[in-house]
């Protein structure tokens, strides 16, 4: 049995962490919902799919573990406490990196791939060396919380949510390339990915 106190402190941080997440996401979530783009793309469904599920999964588990009901005590597993204390330094990191990367990427911002009105090209600041930083940070903030919450049902959701990514961010990387033309091909040229390229 984990210690209880030590439980409820992380169960106590992983609301107060979500809950600043949430407030991040939700300004700009807002803000990109006014802009009409002016090209929209479809993500192909295999990738839809599985990014549906994953991420209806990842929710539903993380409300079981808040409601800590009795029938799914089984998927509350014994991890050492330090993994749950790097989740916990994990998700402020990648918090603190959202905010950053949807600061720079401004209003060429959405929840869908799209291209505004007007869209700039961004390569500065989290923008230098990866493509697709938030995609990065967004994972590393889920797989963070499910450390913290050391829930195997919470980790199997993290994982699976990841998987449609390589998929969605190659799509994109399509869509900008069709707009940008060589200015984004030189781009791909100098940045990783989903991690920063070593020159
Ligand atoms: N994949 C990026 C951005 C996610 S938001 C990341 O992980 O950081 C999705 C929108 O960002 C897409 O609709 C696309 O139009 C836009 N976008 C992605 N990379 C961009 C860039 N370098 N410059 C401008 N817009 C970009």
């Amino acid at each position: 049995m984990p210690n209880l106190d030590e439980d409820l402190l992380f169960r106590l941080l992983f609301i107060a962490i979500y809950a600043v997440f949430f407030g991040v996401r939700m300004r700009y979530r807002v803000e990109s919902a006014k802009r009409k783009p002016e090209e929209r793309f479809q993500i192909k469904s295999k990738a839809f799919m599985t990014l549906i599920i994953a991420i209806l999964g990842y929710f539903i588990s993380l409300v079981l573990y808040m409601l800590n009901i009795s029938w799914i005590s089984w998927s509350q597993i014994v991890m050492p406490s330090w993994v749950r204390w790097l989740g916990v330094i994990g998700a402020i990191f990648s918090v603190l990196l959202v905010a950053w990367i949807h600061r720079t990427l401004g209003r060429q911002y959405s929840a869908e791939l799209a291209i505004q009105k007007d869209h700039a090209l961004v390569t500065s600041g989290p923008y230098a060396r990866t493509r697709h930083p938030m995609y990065t940070a967004l994972n590393m903030f889920s797989f963070s919380i499910a450390l913290t919450t050391s829930n195997i049902l919470v980790l199997f959701f993290a994982v699976l949510v990841i998987v449609p990514f390589p998929w969605i961010a190659r799509m994109e990387e399509k869509m900008l390339l069709e707009t940008f033309g060589e200015d984004y091909r030189e781009y791909m040229s100098k940045t990783g990915r989903f991690f920063p390229r070593i020159r």
